[in-house]
């Protein structure tokens, strides 16, 4: 007896569907992408029970005749494409005819639709295999409904969600189309609620405003749009100020069409380099044009995931992009805070409190940064004059600018408040600057662009570190990841490590507790891919070894201390926060100050 039996072509034709639309939000993009192919304006969406019950999509597109109003629903029905070969150049969403097919398998289609300039529209209603027409007197467009979701699917019908999830998982596909077509008009209706509503926009950053509301529309930026190599980067993203818990406001479009791949939010959270803190993330929407050829987005049914030929150029023009746009975005910020009379050029390298207006002064002629002695907390070191000698090139922003420090201060240290605060003066207002989080970031930048040249010493007494052999197997095949950063440990008996050589920064710190931490890290991290492990190490060390070394609150500073810690904030990248994302400073302004004395 042959066990082999066909399946009859409308059990296959289930089978596929529930491929192509896995959920109702993919069912509302196929039809959303339907009517951008039909060149619509305006979108109206409905969905009911997180789109279980209905799913409903209206357009004001070109509509179809009445032939294709029916021809639509079979399957490989398409007006887009002819052969195969065309699919590597296909700029079109729809292309493999499977849309309306697929979803006519498990549900219950209705399409009423007219073409443009014609009286009258045709209904088409497809039901358990069975379609009729009858003509109808509708706008023109198309207006398409798909009721009980899967209801011939037991089966795929449980593993759909509750309501709620379903429904968020719409939102966040009206969203991603939103921002991608910000001048066509996009309604979401929930349950018969008004949920979405974007009525058409010139530009990207008033659709996230519309979308998540004017604080957070207030918070982006524009990317310029750039080229490069044959790829072209658009879009907005929010600034440094601004943070979420999920990733569920940050969208790629690839040609304008919403897709997830790993690499371009890695680019992204690169681009904000260490200024969000570990877990937090930006709104963002980033539009990348590339040529068909150079992607393949067909490796999965619902078109979602993407591969690039040549992900690197990608990548790194979206974290160039994003840098170089939160980068303008301080100077901004500058500006508003302190107007000072200068030009922009001046204020794209200054740090958000500016303190010194000649921050782009290099490193090296910074008056040797140094007369500063130890800090009275034994552990504290910020005297690095012998790093800041031998850097060259190191610093952003560097200029052949000579005009000497100390001759042009433009602010007052006014001192230290309660061991933790430096107060300044400056024509702006009055700045408070954290000192631990403000040393922190500038030993991590020192940390990692300089690594190499941190000056190591030999510990005298070496220190011993109590470790179980589990432990030791752990770390041991790690230990580089320290050696990259000066520090020497290896194993030392069964259950010890030795700590021989250490930054000078870190002479006098204590290694157990950092050595427990990265243990707890390998041990959390080492799952994921080799790169982005050795990239998470290296950060998360470099943020721990500044955190130790750096000055703490309490730590009484001199005079020529807070100086150098100033002078040092403000040629260092990404100042205006610690490495664990806390401020490092904050201005009251002068007006602020004068209007709760209510001077003005
Ligand atoms: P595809 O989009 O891959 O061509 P679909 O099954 O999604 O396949 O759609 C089949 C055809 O139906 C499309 O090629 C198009 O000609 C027509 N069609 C579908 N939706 C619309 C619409 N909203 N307006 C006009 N034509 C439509
Ligand atoms: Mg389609």
């Amino acid at each position: 007896m042959p066990k082999i039996k066909q399946l009859s072509a409308h059990e296959a034709q289930k089978i596929a569907a529930g491929q192509v639309i896995e959920r109702p939000a993919n069912a509302i993009k196929e039809l959303v992408e339907n009517s951008l192919d039909a060149g619509a304006s305006r979108i109206t969406i409905y969905v009911e029970d997180g789109g279980k019950q209905l799913l409903r999509v209206v357009d004001n597109g070109c509509g179809m005749d009445k032939e294709d109003a029916t021809r639509c629903l079979q399957k490989h029905a398409t007006s887009k494409i002819e052969s195969v070969d065309q699919l590597s150049t296909i700029r079109s969403y729809g292309f493999r005819g499977e849309a309306l097919a697929s979803i006519s398998a498990v549900s219950t289609v209705t399409i009423s639709t007219k073409e443009i300039g014609k009286s009258e529209g045709i209904q088409v209603v497809a039901q358990e295999g069975t379609v009729t027409t009858q003509p109808t007197a509708c706008p023109e467009g198309t207006d398409i409904t798909a009721t009980n979701l899967f209801y011939n699917m037991p089966a795929r019908a449980k593993f759909l969600k509750k309501r709620e999830t379903e429904t968020r998982h719409i939102i966040q596909m009206v969203q991603a189309i939103s921002v991608a077509y910000p001048t066509h008009h996009i309604q979401l209706f929930v349950d018969n609620t008004l949920s979405i509503n974007c009525p058409p926009q010139d530009n990207v950053v008033n659709r996230c405003a519309q979308l998540w509301g004017r604080q957070t529309g207030k918070q982006m930026i524009a990317l310029e749009p750039q080229t490069e190599r044959g790829v072209s980067i658009s879009g907005a993203i929010s600034n440094h100020n601004w943070l979420r818990y999920d990733r569920r406001t940050i969208f790629f479009l690839v040609n304008n069409r919403w897709v997830t791949n790993p690499g371009l939010g890695r680019a992204l959270l690169k681009g904000y380099n260490n200024v969000l803190p570990q877990g937090r993330y930006p709104t963002a929407c980033v539009a990348i044009e590339i040529d068909p050829a150079e992607i393949d987005i067909n490796t999965h049914p619902k078109k979602e995931e993407i591969v690039f030929a040549h992900p690197r150029i990608v990548e790194q023009l979206i974290y160039k992009s994003i840098r170089m746009a939160l980068q303008k975005d301080v100077s901004r910020q500058i500006k508003r805070d302190v107007s000072f009379a200068q030009s922009e050029q001046t204020y794209s390298a200054q740090p958000p409190f500016q303190i010194n207006p000649f921050a782009t002064i290099p490193h090296q002629a910074a008056p040797a940064a140094s007369n500063i002695a130890a800090p009275p907390s034994e552990q504290a070191h910020i005297k690095f004059d012998d790093l800041t000698q031998s850097s060259q090139n190191n610093t952003p922003a560097q200029s052949n600018s000579s005009i000497a420090l100390k001759e042009t201060e433009p602010y007052t240290l006014i001192g230290q408040f309660h061991k933790t605060y430096l107060l300044i003066e400056q024509e702006g207002g009055l700045y408070l600057i954290d000192q631990h989080a403000a040393h922190e970031r500038i030993l991590y930048e020192l940390f990692a662009s300089r690594f190499q040249e941190i000056p190591t010493i030999k510990l005298l007494f070496p220190q011993l570190i109590a470790c179980n052999a589990e432990d030791i197997a752990t770390i041991e095949p790690h230990l580089n990841i320290f050696q990259d950063h000066g520090i020497i440990i290896e194993p030392f008996g069964k259950d010890q490590l030795i700590v021989q050589s250490t930054p000078v920064h870190l002479k006098n710190s204590s290694f157990n507790d950092l050595i427990a931490q990265v243990i707890g890290w390998i041990r959390e991290y080492s799952q994921i891919d080799q790169e982005q492990f050795i990239k998470t190490m290296h950060d998360k060390l470099r943020a721990q070894m500044a955190c130790k070394a750096a000055v703490k609150a309490g730590d009484t500073l001199t005079d020529s201390q807070m100086k150098e810690l100033l002078e040092d904030l403000y040629t260092c990248p990404n100042r205006f926060s610690c490495p664990h994302g806390r401020p490092t400073g904050w201005l009251f302004s002068l007006h602020e100050i004068e209007k709760r004395f209510r001077r003005k």
